[in-house]
């Protein structure tokens, strides 16, 4: 196990992106685990996702950080990926990656894959000082638009899904913008068809 978490982690970096999705089915939790703190992941979320003990991950994000994870309440504020254009549609970027990698990874291999190619989709709207090698990995959750925690909570609880009535279940809606076609986080009660960028 200790080599896995030693000495593979370079296969996070460079090559990601090139390799297939068997080979990203095949990395095991710890190995996930380390991407998901390298990615600013809190322990108690990458616990979660892992099903690994809140223990052994702390112990992992200190070893890797050199510091411990920060504790303190998870997200819950769904109108916080709306208080900007720039997180409107990181929002719905975010949540797009997100519906393909889960439709062919388990759920927490799905997360960190598509938290990870957000970041690096992203990493325009970061200082260049924030990341070494690779702009997935930065220094801070801060550094991020949308942080890993909240990344989590957003996808955990979006979906189109209706209830009996055909009602939507979530109160948080992706739309297509009917000029530039960008796909944006709306609330379900605005009516507006044009992204934060073309209004
Ligand atoms: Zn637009």
């Amino acid at each position: 196990m200790d080599a896995l978490v030693g000495s593979e982690l370079n296969v996070f970096k460079p090559g990601m992106r090139r390799q297939s999705d068997a080979r990203t089915t095949e990395r095991n939790v710890y190995e996930w685990a380390e991407m998901m703190i390298l990615m600013g992941g809190r322990s108690c979320v990458v616990s979660k996702l892992t099903k690994l003990s809140d223990a052994e991950v702390r112990s992992m994000y200190q070893r890797l950080l050199g510091r411990p994870s920060p504790s303190g309440q998870q997200p819950t504020d769904i109108k916080w990926y709306l208080k900007s254009p720039l997180l409107r549609l990181h929002s719905g970027l975010l949540v797009t990656i997100y519906s393909q990698c889960a439709a062919s990874l388990p759920p927490h291999a799905a997360f960190a894959n598509a938290f990870y190619h957000y970041a690096r989709a992203t990493a325009a709207t970061c200082d260049r000082q924030a990341w070494d090698e690779d702009p997935a990995f930065r220094n801070s959750e801060k550094d991020y638009v949308i942080p890993f925690s909240r990344g989590y909570f957003l996808t955990s609880y979006y979906t189109d899904a209706l209830d009996r009535h055909g009602a939507r279940l979530c109160e948080l809606q992706m739309r297509r913008c009917k000029r530039c076609q960008a796909i944006f986080m709306t609330h379900v009660s605005e009516a507006s068809c044009l992204c934060p960028n073309c209004e």
